[in-house]
């Protein structure tokens, strides 16, 4: 892994040397910050960004996309992926947590979604630490930090010099290094950079995955805690690691396209069988269902937790639903 050390005014430069990617970047519009395909000259120079409404996901995995066109009598074809090689840069750490979570359902079990891996493969991701923690975000309750790399290809670091830039793709090194005043190899955590300011809490102690499934699967705390849930799926569609997706064919005589698109376990037709019956027929049990994925069968099935602690379902919930209040009342459950 680079440290690269530079001046001011020479971290943008060095993003000059990128010529054939495109950059996306949160931009502000309305009440809105999306991810918005820039110039170079449009990245702001003190590389200072809002957090995003949505996550990096609607980049690599969009709401919806054409997996295939079809024709009566005729091969299937796939639409041809025309995107330049892109860099998402400006995300929050707690956001390329969330990449690794799509990364571990989407590339690193079998199969391979060949769309996610064409699309991350086009993508570089480089972050910023984050400036100050966010009313409702909690990465450190989870073991994370406003620094951390989880697994982008380069974080940046404002210092009392100018930027710091942590990178681990060469690809980026050696571009942004003839800008730098000063580079030096490090491993990850001996980064002098470690200036970001941490809160001092207490973390509630999260029980481990066999904990949570044998100890509170039946209780009466996930119809208490769904008592106010709308079933709106809000919280779902704003979430950097929810991934379940819906596959539609819309056809117009004999021709069609399949369609993917966002789905969420929150609906009532999510596990709705042909036959009638519904596995999980009331909030009670889809709230369990999103709350045991993210803080059971992800770390379970991946290694990795299912929650970045980005605090956007906190900020969307029309019913004012906490999920820190849950992870506590969970944390803290007696039998
Ligand atoms: S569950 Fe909530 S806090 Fe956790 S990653 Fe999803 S939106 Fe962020
Ligand atoms: S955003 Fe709130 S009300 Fe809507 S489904 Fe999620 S928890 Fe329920």
């Amino acid at each position: 892994m680079l440290l690269l050390k530079f001046y001011p005014q020479d971290l943008l430069k060095g993003f000059g040397e990128f010529s054939e990617y495109s950059f996306f970047v949160p931009v502000k519009d309305g009440e809105k910050v999306p991810l918005k395909e820039v110039p170079y000259e449009a990245i702001p120079p003190d590389f200072k960004f809002d957090r995003t409404t949505f996550s990096a996901k609607e980049l690599l995995l969009p709401p919806e996309e054409t997996i295939f066109y079809f024709l009566r009598g005729k091969d299937v074809q796939e639409p041809v992926f025309e995107e330049k090689p892109r860099i998402i840069l400006g995300i929050r750490p707690c956001d390329c947590r969330g990449i690794q979570v799509l990364e571990a359902n989407f590339l690193k079990t079998q199969p391979v979604d060949p769309y996610f891996k064409k699309r991350r493969e086009n993508t570089l991701v480089i972050s910023v630490s984050c400036p100050e923690f966010q009313e409702n975000c909690f990465c450190d309750y989870l073991g994370d930090g406003p620094g951390a790399m989880n697994g982008a290809d380069a974080i940046i670091f404002p210092t009392t010099f100018g930027w710091a830039v942590l990178s681990q793709n060469q690809a980026i090194s050696s571009r942004l290094e003839k800008f730098s005043f000063n580079s030096l190899e490090v491993d990850e955590g001996e980064c002098e950079c470690a200036i970001i300011p941490r809160r001092e809490k207490d973390e509630p102690p999260l029980l481990s995955p066999e904990e949570y499934l044998s100890l509170i699967f039946n209780d009466e705390l996930w119809e208490e805690i769904s008592s106010t849930c709308l079933g709106c799926a809000s919280c779902t569609y704003h979430c950097p690691t929810c991934y379940c997706f819906d596959i539609q064919d819309i056809t117009l005589g004999p021709a069609g396209k399949r369609v993917r698109t966002y789905d969420s376990c929150m609906f009532n037709q999510y596990t709705l069988e042909a036959s009638g019956h519904n596995p999980r027929p009331s909030l009670k049990e889809r709230w369990r269902q999103r709350f045991l994925h993210k803080f059971s069968y992800i770390p379970y099935l991946f290694g990795i937790l299912g929650c970045t602690g980005c605090g956007r379902c906190i900020d969307v919930c029309p019913s004012g639903i906490d999920i820190r209040e849950v992870i506590r009342r969970v944390s803290e459950f007696k039998p």
